[in-house]
């Protein structure tokens, strides 16, 4: 277990974030769920220990997403966006920019977003890039123009990490205020589920960027080149298996009191408790060819995510198909998994599975 959180304090946080009400809608934020998580330390703990933080490995990470998913996976999915944009920082040669954002990432005084899926898994079959990078002409940095199809929580976010594709192909990636002239956040998407994370679109015209702002590149693919961390991460496959692992001590309250429903929630429970394993293996054996790969235990994650909601729909019988029943949400939010931070390995075993043909 993670020595970020105790395991008392981590238990008693996603039972708390279980029991509060939790919006679903695009006009609400979750503030009180986002407020517990910021007492338990949550926005200290992937900080390294120079600027304040926790310091947590990655692996620490993967332990706190996938038993925080477990008590609200809208509250979970905000923390890894927000610290896949503290990560790009981290990891940046911008020692200003790093000095200057984590410690106030850190103390919660600033909020931050990423909005980066433009340059991995979202319009990548246009021909023309999607945001365009071009020198300033008074030299004072990079101009930014062109739309950001998907950034959640940036309603409330004080910066976006995001980037854009020069003339010669290369890429940047920023940190850039969203008060910056020249953006402008498009009201958040009413989604299938977790419409609360305020994801929305942000339109870049003519958008300024210092050099101090630039995080990384100008350099080819700025996403796989050392940024850190990809589309379809392992951190994505520990989300999805707290959100099964969630969704089935929900069904374990129906089972307990129907045990004829004992014999399917069971499989279901075995498989999380191998896929957490496998997971901690792929984690600690990165390196190893006989790891399983991430796509792998990504696909797995979000099979059992799926089939763990739909069995518990299944048992809840019409009752839970009532828009508000515990499960009709559980299906809804599941869905997610088939389409956030999906790369096109991951996309294509997806649809294997549901077209049946397993290899
Ligand atoms: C709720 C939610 C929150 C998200 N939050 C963030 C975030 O905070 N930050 C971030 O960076 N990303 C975020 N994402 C983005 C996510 O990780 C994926 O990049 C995104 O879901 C990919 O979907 P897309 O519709 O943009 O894909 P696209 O590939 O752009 O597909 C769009 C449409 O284009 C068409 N199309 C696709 N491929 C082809 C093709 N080869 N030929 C012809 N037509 C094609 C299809 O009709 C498709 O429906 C979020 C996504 C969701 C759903």
């Amino acid at each position: 277990m993670s020595v970020i959180v105790s395991h008392d304090a981590l238990q008693t946080l996603v039972r708390t974030l279980s029991e509060i009400p939790e919006p679903d809608s695009a006009d609400c934020w979750p503030t009180a769920q986002l407020e517990l998580l910021a007492e338990a330390g949550g926005y200290r703990w992937n900080i390294p220990i120079e600027f304040g933080g926790d310091g947590a490995d990655g692996n620490e990470m993967l332990e706190v997403y996938r038993e925080l998913a477990g008590g609200s996976l809208l509250t979970t999915f905000i923390l890894t966006q927000r610290n896949a944009a503290c990560q790009r920082i981290e990891t940046s040669g911008n020692v200003a920019a790093k000095a200057q954002l984590l410690p106030a990432l850190c103390s919660g005084k600033l909020f931050a977003t990423v909005g980066i899926s433009h340059l991995t898994t979202s319009r990548q079959h246009l021909c023309s890039p999607q945001v365009v990078v071009v020198p300033d002409k008074d030299s004072k940095g990079v101009r930014l123009t062109g739309s950001v199809p998907w950034a959640t929580g940036v309603t409330t976010a004080d910066i976006l990490v995001t980037g854009g594709t020069l003339a010669d192909g290369r890429q940047i990636l920023a940190a850039i205020p969203t008060s910056r002239n020249g953006i402008r956040v498009q009201p958040p998407v009413a989604l299938m589920g977790l419409s609360s994370s305020q994801t929305s679109i942000v339109e870049l015209s003519n958008v300024l960027v210092g050099n101090d702002e630039i995080l990384h590149g100008p350099i080819d693919r700025v996403i796989s080149s050392g940024s850190g961390g990809g589309a379809g991460s392992l951190g994505t496959s520990a989300v999805a298996i707290g959100a099964a692992q969630g969704t089935l001590r929900m069904f374990r309250d129906e089972v307990n009191r129907r045990p004829e429903l004992a014999e399917f929630i069971e499989p279901l429970q075995d498989e999380a408790a191998q896929l957490t394993l496998m997971l901690r293996k792929s984690a600690k054996l990165s390196d190893d060819s006989k790891a399983p790969s991430a796509e792998e235990i990504r696909q797995r994650a979000n099979s059992l995510a799926l089939r763990s909601a739909q069995a518990w729909l299944a048992a809840t019988k019409g009752a839970g198909y009532i828009a508000g029943h515990p499960a009709e949400r559980a299906v809804r939010e599941s869905m997610f998994f088939l389409v956030w931070s999906c790369p096109q390995q991951v996309l294509v075993r997806n649809l294997r599975e549901l077209s049946c043909v397993m290899h």
